[in-house]
């Protein structure tokens, strides 16, 4: 019997089955040592990913929302204040700012990589504090750039911008595990970065997890005690917290993947090379990497002007495309209408959710399923073979 094709397996299986003796043997260790919340798995784990990073401090909590959620708290956004971040990005971006009591005001990205743009970001900032009612207004404390789909955001840029305006920067890395720029980790620039483990992320967990990472000790110790409750002891809060740990079996099996990234990693970069070489003549708009930047290859992202065709027509090759996002957060219905965003609107951010399309990337895609999607794709759009 072959195996089935990692193509139809998807990510967290196809991640499974090319671990699995050490991840069976991992959480059988777990199993057996009896200690399943926050004990020597996560703290090894924590350290071997900040060490990662190249940071000091990183601190296991229960998803990336949470950690967005907590890394707002630690880094000082408090209750009615505002914190600038892009419509076109995940929904626990914006969930996790609302959930730290602050209000997103909306930035746009830039075209070419989908990233928060530094020009919007500068116009924003203008715009709201000229805007009228400012005594309503909430005051901005943080600018939150997303690296989507793996690509780093403008980081030099926008920190440059944030210390003008007496700004915190939280890097949202749930999709850049491994990307850098200019030699230095994502996640690495900003006050505090936010990491995510869903199963599906280029460093994915077989359950829900997350981590704030930070060079600043102030933030990380923030972040242990708002994870559990607020205490500064056991059983004595000193700040209304939460319960977002890090559980010991998810810790194990991710410390088995920690040390695969950096060459999980250069296998994307390659799938996508072959995409890339395969589709140049296509008409799409084919992903970029800016210079100096290490692309995490998290989605491989096409823009297509008749997106929801080419999507019927590569579904009716066998062939399942993800679109990420077709709705940017401003036009959903729980946040339309509630949030401030400049005179210039979200032009790019609209028009990237109504042409973006993933195709399938994964380090576990064999040059056959490789071919096999870039041929599906040029057929469903009529181009020889
Ligand atoms: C996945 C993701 C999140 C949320 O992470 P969860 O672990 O699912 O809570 C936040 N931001 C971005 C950009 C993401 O891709």
């Amino acid at each position: 019997m072959t195996p089935a094709s990692t193509l139809s397996l998807g990510l967290p299986a196809a991640r499974y089955r090319a671990h699995r003796a050490a991840l069976d043997a991992a959480a059988a260790a777990v199993f057996a040592g009896g200690q399943f919340i926050l004990g020597p798995q996560v703290a090894a784990f924590e350290s071997e990913f900040a060490a990662a990073l190249g940071l000091p401090h990183c601190a296991g909590v229960a998803s990336g929302t949470d950690a967005l959620e907590l890394a707002l708290r630690a880094c000082g956004v408090e209750p009615g204040s505002a914190v600038l971040t892009v419509p076109f990005t995940a929904t626990g971006t914006v969930a996790a700012i609302e959930r730290a009591g602050a209000v997103p005001v909306w930035v746009d990205i830039d075209p070419a990589t989908g990233t928060l743009d530094p020009a919007s970001l500068e116009a924003t900032v203008a715009a709201y504090a000229a805007a009228g009612d400012r005594a309503r207004r909430a005051p901005l404390r943080a600018v939150l750039p997303v690296h989507l789909y793996g690509h780093p955001a403008d980081l030099p840029a926008l920190l440059a911008i944030a210390a003008r305006h007496g700004l915190r920067v939280i890097e949202d890395c749930a999709q850049a595990h491994g990307a850098a720029l200019e030699g230095r980790p994502a996640g690495s620039w900003g006050d505090a970065a936010a990491f995510s483990f869903y199963p599906t992320k280029n460093l994915g967990a077989f359950g829900d997890g997350g981590a704030v990472a930070t060079r600043d000790p102030e933030i990380d110790r923030r972040v242990r005690r708002l994870r559990e409750y607020g205490w500064t002891t056991r059983h004595v809060s000193a700040e209304p917290g939460l319960n977002s740990r890090l559980d010991e079996l998810q810790a194990a099996l991710l410390r088995v993947l920690l040390p695969h990234l950096p060459a999980e990693n250069a296998a994307r970069r390659a799938a996508a090379d072959v995409y890339t070489e395969r589709l140049r003549d296509s008409g799409l708009a084919l992903p970029v990497t800016r210079p100096g930047a290490v692309h995490a290859f998290h989605q491989y992202v096409v823009r297509a002007p008749a997106r929801e065709a080419l999507q019927a027509a590569l579904a009716a090759r066998g062939l399942p495309t993800q679109v990420l996002y077709p709705v940017p957060a401003h036009l959903q219905p729980a946040y339309r209408g509630r949030f401030f965003a400049g005179p210039a609107g979200l032009p790019h951010s609209e028009a990237a959710a109504r042409s973006v399309l993933s195709l399938p990337i994964s380090p576990h895609l064999s040059p056959a399923d490789l071919e096999h999607v870039a041929a599906a794709v040029r057929g469903a759009l009529g181009l020889p073979a």
